[in-house]
């Protein structure tokens, strides 16, 4: 395996007024390809900081981040549009769907973003639609969705540019346990088959267990760092997902 993120005394400070809130105070970490890592820890304690930093959707105030062998901390915006538009899909707990888009336009919402026209977008989006088990749903629109189900329209619009990287930040904190499973059962497959690294942000015990790494957060500094060495299982009735077309069990 080879090293994807690459992170060296990374510091971020906030200037809150003329308070300086200094939320990452020298975090060191590599994280290879294809694993899948929770991070946890108390909020205010950095973690979402550091997913924003590792999605090159903010620059640290010091420190190193090699993203691929790619030194990216001291990319303008436009060069860290374009590696967060080649690389990496971001998941939120609040899913940030469009109310007035039916799923399929949401999901290609990424799309427009690129530079040049995809031709088959349609398809690209009904694969990845596909993906998290919602083929046939092409057309429904947020409200009438459950949250679980909003979720996974939000991972397949994160999926649609093919990026190695997926970024959740407390990507169950809005749903019960069965579609929190729902959505593990979903990033497991993801991770096993597609071999994408996939960083989340979490605050249960129970949704960390599902992955492979968990890493302690405290006062902006990494306390721990464990390998799961038998991660969880998801129950049967949530994996009847049915994961389509693409992805194979
Ligand atoms: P977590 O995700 O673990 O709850 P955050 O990374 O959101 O923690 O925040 C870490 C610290 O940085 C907190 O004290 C928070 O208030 C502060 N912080 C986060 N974002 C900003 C910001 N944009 N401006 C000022 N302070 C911020
Ligand atoms: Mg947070």
């Amino acid at each position: 395996m080879s090293t994807l993120i690459d992170v060296r005394d990374l510091k971020k400070s906030y200037l809150l007024g003329d308070i300086v809130v200094n939320a990452l105070q020298g975090v060191t970490l590599a994280i290879e390809r294809g694993t899948f890592v929770a991070v946890m820890g108390e909020s205010g304690s950095g973690k979402s900081t550091l997913l924003n930093l590792l999605g090159c959707l903010d620059r640290p105030t010091s420190g190193r981040y090699l993203l691929d062998g790619i030194p990216v901390e001291t990319m303008d915006r436009d060069q860290l549009a374009e590696i967060r538009n080649q690389k990496i899909g971001f998941i939120f707990q609040n899913f940030n769907l469009l109310p007035r888009m039916d799923a399929l336009e949401d999901v290609e919402l990424p799309l427009l973003y690129k530079d040049s026209e995809t031709p088959n977008g349609d398809e690209l989006g009904q694969r990845a639609l596909a993906d998290v088990g919602l083929a046939g749903r092409e057309l429904n629109f947020p409200a009438q969705r459950s949250g679980g189900q909003q979720q996974r329209v939000a991972i397949a619009r994160a999926l649609i540019n093919k990026p190695e990287i997926l970024l959740a930040d407390e990507p169950t904190g809005a749903l019960d346990s069965h579609n929190g499973a729902e959505i593990m059962n979903i990033f497991q497959r993801l991770n096993d088959s597609q071999g994408i690294t996939i960083v989340m942000v979490t605050h249960s015990d129970e949704i960390a267990a599902y992955a492979g790494r968990i890493i302690g957060f405290r006062d902006g500094l990494i306390v721990s760092d464990k390998k799961v060495t038998k991660p969880a299982i998801p129950p049967a009735e949530a994996v009847a997902v049915h994961i389509a077309a693409g992805v194979s069990p």
